[in-house]
């Protein structure tokens, strides 16, 4: 990946190891050859940086969604809360001004388009294929299903979707991710890679 893209997106907020981070940057490669790369779960864009760079190596885009309240697990009292994202104004996280800063250092504004709103929201006016899809939202087990509901119909045959969070052991993190996967691979997916808790799958 480029030096400059891979230092923008090493230093952004956000819950992406720069391993997983490059893996998914492999995994948008290949989609992006068969259409454009969405995202659920933009944050600040650290994944959107992986992606984005793969949307532009690969001639496409990125689509990122998010509303930029944050996931319940983003709250303030919760493991991942980061009070510097939250709005003074009206005291809830706004994390879409980070977004904004991070694709303008990455000069990624001409390949990332965000699309600000509740993701099952969008999901029910969309229309285009995607050889990517890459799940990473909210994590409450409704909330990470609902987005599979809603977005895995999109993904083109040969296409890929990649699934953040996954831990098998209950003891490394929350289940609904590895719940996710598998209802992914009961639907006919095909397990591609496995890198921390990023996994990948074909249709
Ligand atoms: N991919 C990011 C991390 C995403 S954190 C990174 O690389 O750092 C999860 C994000 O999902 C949060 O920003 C939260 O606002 C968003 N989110 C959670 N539930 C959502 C929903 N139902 N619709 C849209 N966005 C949602
Ligand atoms: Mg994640």
């Amino acid at each position: 990946m480029d030096g400059h893209l891979l230092s923008v997106a090493r230093r952004v907020k956000g819950f992406m190891p720069d391993a997983e981070g490059q893996d998914l940057h492999q995994a948008g490669l290949e989609g992006g050859r068969l259409g454009p790369l969405l995202e659920i779960g933009s944050y600040c864009g650290k994944s959107a940086v992986y992606l984005g760079s793969a949307a532009r190596a690969a001639g496409t885009v990125l689509f990122t969604v998010d509303h930029h309240h944050g996931s319940e697990e983003n709250q303030a009292g919760w493991e991942h809360h980061d009070p510097e994202v939250v709005d003074p104004r009206s005291g809830r996280m706004d994390t879409l001004p980070f977004l904004r800063r991070t694709l303008e250092d990455a000069g990624l504004e001409d390949f990332v388009v965000a699309v600000v709103g509740e993701s099952t929201t969008v999901a029910a006016h969309w229309g285009t294929q995607v050889g990517l899809l890459f799940i990473d939202g909210g994590h409450a087990l409704d909330v990470a299903m609902a987005d599979y509901d809603a977005w895995a119909r999109f993904v083109l045959p040969g296409g890929i979707l990649a699934i953040h969070d996954v831990f098998e052991d209950p003891a490394d993190g929350g289940q609904a991710p590895f719940e996710v996967w598998q209802s992914a691979v009961a639907d006919g997916f095909t397990p591609i890679s496995t890198t921390g808790s990023l996994r990948t799958l074909r249709r």
